[in-house]
């Protein structure tokens, strides 16, 4: 068994959820696991992860690493593969995982492996042709970069005996400077944390239809809306609630279908959630493929339905 270096990521100051379930795919994959904490002021934060499945933490605590700039992070990752001796580094595959990875993976002159959903019998397992097969990568050179889709394993959870290191790193060599960030103004919520999801599709048919079939609906069970590319190519909702291989990819407990007819690229995103119920007026709709419920019904009808026959069992 060899080293795993998980390098984790920071949002607001505290290591990300991704990375706890870095910490359960490094259990998963089974070895001596260490990790990376980078930034400016996040010794806490490193002993606190140490103890929550980190292992033995190296932190890159310097004020050039406050905000992530690829020279610096790559520069930090680097020296933790060295001080670490890792053979395997994990990444979470978010933004900042799909620019910095595969400079390491070529520095290192290693194997570069993305997006993966799962490690069985040595092979890691991602999915290629939006969603259509699974691929099962076994690395054949002795060090490897992979990179793990957030929320594909339940975070690790409980307590180890993990401990901090400084990792001292030369960061003069970075070639990009920090100047500022600009948060987006959030206009809905983060689907990929919602356990209800009812999404609508281009049979809702306009945008004051979601305001009053779908998001009642979305309201009563304390859910979220979603939504289709056409609805969100069209302007009637914002990107943030599209569903699918060029929006979000979500796991929600329960995932109500409105409307859509379940083209491959929507299937990738959604497919994954726990309970889909499919209401289409087509029988021979896709989305009834992946659904556990189906309906076969107007949406008009069953939706308005459902949301009166939740509020009467509310009372
Ligand atoms: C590169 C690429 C990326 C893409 N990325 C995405 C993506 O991220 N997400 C995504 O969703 N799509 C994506 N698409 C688009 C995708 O291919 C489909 O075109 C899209 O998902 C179809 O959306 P829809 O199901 O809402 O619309 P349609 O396919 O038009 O389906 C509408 C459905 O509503 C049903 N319907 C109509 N009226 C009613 C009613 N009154 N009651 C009940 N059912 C009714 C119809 O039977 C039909 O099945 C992408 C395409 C490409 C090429």
């Amino acid at each position: 068994m060899g080293t795993i270096l998980i390098v984790a990521e920071l949002k607001d100051g505290s290591v990300r959820e991704a990375s706890y379930e870095l910490a359960a795919f490094a259990n998963k994959i089974g070895g001596d696991v260490k990790s990376l904490v980078i930034g400016s002021g996040v010794a806490g934060e490193a002993e606190s992860f140490a103890k929550k499945g980190g292992g033995t933490v190296y932190v890159a605590d310097d004020a050039s690493l406050a905000n992530y700039n690829v020279d610096g992070y790559s520069a930090a990752i680097r020296a933790a593969i060295d001080a670490s001796g890792a053979d395997t580094v994990l990444i979470s595959n978010t933004p900042t995982g799909w620019d910095v990875a595969p400079r390491i993976a070529a520095a290192l002159d290693a194997a570069f492996v993305s997006d993966v959903f799962n490690f069985e019998d040595g092979a890691y397992i991602r999915r290629v042709f939006n969603g259509k097969l699974d691929a099962r990568v076994k690395v054949a050179g002795d060090k490897a970069v992979v990179t793990v889709q957030p929320g594909a394993l339940p975070a690790f959870e409980g307590s180890t005996d993990g401990s901090t290191e400084t990792l001292a790193v030369d960061t003069s060599g970075a070639r990009a400077k920090f100047v500022e960030t600009k948060v987006a103004e959030a206009k809905g919520v983060d689907l990929t944390k919602a356990d209800v999801i009812i999404s609508g599709g281009r049979g809702v048919g306009d945008p004051e239809k979601f305001t009053e079939v779908i998001q009642p609906l979305a309201e009563a069970l304390g859910g979220a809306m979603g939504a289709s590319r056409p609805v969100v190519d069209a302007g009637w909702l914002p990107h943030e609630y599209q569903v699918g291989s060029s929006g979000q990819v979500v796991t929600p407990k329960l995932y109500v279908a409105c409307g859509i007819s379940g083209a491959i690229q929507h299937l990738v995103g959604m497919k994954g959630s726990n309970f889909i119920i499919a209401i289409n007026k087509d029988p021979d709709a896709p989305i009834f493929e992946v659904a556990q419920l189906g309906v076969v019904a107007d949406l008009f009808e069953v939706v308005p339905a459902l949301t009166a026959a939740l509020a009467e069992a509310k009372g």
